[in-house]
C-alpha cells in the first residue's frame, strides 16, 4: 500500500495555513487565510504537472489533459468553519491532488481529470454557494443579497480576493463537460468508527425540511398569573420539543434526524411568563417520504400542543431540499476498487451535506468517507487516521483508472 508520504507532507502544509493561536483552523470563505489556502493549492497543482486556474466565482479548479473531453472531477474544499480541523474538506481536495500527481507520474491514464476546490463549502455567505456557482444553480440575482452573519457581503468579499462578482455566472460549467465527481471526506459521525470499518461508501445524501413555529401566548406577571389561567408560551414549547423528539424516535426510518436547533423566548425574563416563543427546526433523512410524513406530523402536534395550551400558532415550512442518491454505477465502481484492493468497506447514509450533495444533481456523483475520531468534526479534535487515508486514496485512483478505462473502452 502506498503510504501516502506526498498527501501528508501537502496536508502538513495546508494545516499551517489558518491555524489559530488559541486552537483549531479558520479558514472562513475569501477571508485571506481562505485565499492562501487556494493560492497555494494551485501552486501544488502546477508543480505537479497540472494546469491550474481559478474559475469566475474563485473555484480552484487544476486540471491534467488539455483536450476537451469529459473530464472526471476530484474535488471537496478548503474552507473550514471558524474553530474547526483540519481534515474537514482539505483532505478531499488533497487526495484528489494526490491521485492527480501518481497519474501525472504514470502517464497512463488519458481521460482528462480535474481537482477543484469549491468555494464556500460551510456556508460563509449560503449554503454551498462555490459549487452553485459552478452547477450554474446559484441565482445570480441572490449574489448581491448574500451576507455573511456579521453583515460582510459576498460581493465585498469576493471583490477583496480579487474576483469579479458580475462575472460569477461565467464560473457555470456544462455537465457535458463532466463525467463523473467523486468526493472523498471524512465521516463525521461514528459509525465507521463503531464498525472498525476503514472506507463508507455514500448511498445517498440526506434530504431535509426546515420549520419556523411559533407559538403566541400572553406575557403576564409569573407571581400573580395562577397557573391555570396562563397561556405560557414555553410551556407550550417544551411540551412540542418533547413530543417532537418522540414522534422522530418512533419513526419507522431508522435514518430520521430531527432537530429543535432555535428557540427564541419573549421576553426572556425571570419574572414574566413567555408570552412568545420562536422555534426552529429541522427534519433529515435519506429517505424523501420520511421527512415527508415527519413534517406533516409535526405540523399537527404543534396545532394540538397550542390548543392545549391556549396558544396561537404559526407555522411554516421556510425550507426543502430533497436528498441527493448517489450515483449506482459510481458506488459500484467504488466498491470494486476497494475489493480489489482488500479494502473492508460499507454502504452508509450522509446525513450531513456535501458539494457532492449540489454536484450529484448536476452529473453523476459518489463519495468515499474515511472515519472520524469519536465521531468529531467541526472542531480542533477532528482526527482520522493515515492508514485508512492511504487505502481511501488508493480507491479513488483504482476508481478513476477504472472509470477512465471504460471511457476508453465506450
Ligand atoms: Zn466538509
Amino acid at each position: 500500500m502506498n503510504e501516502a508520504a506526498a498527501l501528508r507532507a501537502d496536508f502538513d502544509a495546508l494545516a499551517e495555513i489558518g491555524r489559530r493561536p488559541e486552537g483549531g483552523w479558520a479558514r472562513p470563505a475569501f477571508s485571506p487565510a481562505d485565499c492562501a489556502a487556494h493560492d497555494w493549492f494551485l501552486e501544488r497543482a502546477r508543480l505537479a504537472g497540472l494546469s491550474a486556474r481559478y474559475d469566475a466565482f474563485g473555484n480552484a479548479v487544476a486540471r491534467l489533459g488539455a483536450d476537451n473531453r469529459p473530464a472526471i472531477v476530484l474535488g471537496s474544499h478548503l474552507d473550514t468553519v471558524v474553530g474547526g480541523g483540519a481534515f474537514d474538506g482539505a483532505l478531499g481536495v488533497l487526495a484528489g491532488l494526490d491521485v492527480a500527481r501518481r497519474l501525472v507520474a504514470s502517464g497512463d491514464v488519458d481521460t482528462p481529470v480535474e481537482v477543484v476546490a469549491f468555494r464556500d463549502e460551510e456556508g460563509r455567505f449560503g449554503p454551498f454557494t462555490g459549487s452553485r456557482a459552478f452547477t450554474g444553480t446559484l441565482p445570480l440575482g441572490t449574489i448581491d443579497k448574500l451576507r455573511d452573519a456579521d453583515g460582510v457581503s459576498l460581493v465585498e468579499a469576493m471583490r477583496m480576493a480579487g474576483f469579479d462578482p458580475a462575472a460569477a455566472a461565467e464560473a457555470a460549467r456544462d455537465p457535458a463537460g463532466i463525467s463523473a465527481y467523486l468526493e472523498l471526506h471524512i465521516e463525521q459521525g461514528p459509525v465507521l468508527e463503531e464498525q472498525g470499518l476503514p472506507l463508507g461508501i455514500v448511498t445517498a445524501i440526506a434530504g431535509q425540511e426546515r420549520l419556523a413555529v411559533r407559538f403566541v401566548g400572553r406575557s403576564d406577571h409569573a407571581g400573580t398569573a395562577p397557573m391555570n389561567l396562563r397561556r405560557d408560551a414555553f410551556a407550550a414549547t417544551a411540551r412540542f420539543a418533547d413530543r417532537f423528539r418522540d414522534l422522530v424516535l418512533a419513526d419507522e426510518s431508522k435514518t430520521l434526524r430531527g432537530t429543535v436547533g432555535i428557540v427564541n423566548l419573549l421576553p426572556n425574563q425571570g419574572n414574566v411568563v413567555p408570552g412568545e416563543v420562536r422555534l426552529g427546526l429541522e427534519i433529515r433523512d435519506i429517505d424523501q417520504a420520511a421527512v415527508e410524513r415527519t413534517a406533516r406530523a409535526t405540523e399537527k402536534l404543534a396545532v394540538e400542543v397550542a390548543e392545549q395550551f391556549g396558544c396561537e400558532l404559526k407555522c411554516r415550512s421556510i425550507h426543502k431540499d430533497a436528498p441527493v442518491p448517489m450515483d449506482t454505477g459510481l458506488r459500484g465502481a467504488l466498491e470494486a476498487s476497494a475489493r480489489e484492493l482488500g479494502a473492508a468497506s460499507m454502504a452508509l447514509p450522509s446525513g450531513a451535506n456535501h458539494d457532492a450533495g449540489v454536484m450529484g444533481r448536476f452529473v453523476p456523483s459518489a463519495m468515499l468517507f474515511v472515519p472520524s475520531r469519536d465521531g468529531r468534526s467541526h472542531c480542533p479534535e477532528e482526527h482520522t487516521d493515515w492508514q485508512p487515508i492511504a487505502l481511501a486514496t488508493d480507491v479513488l485512483e483504482a476508481t478513476v483508472r477504472r472509470l477512465a478505462a471504460t471511457s476508453r473502452a465506450a
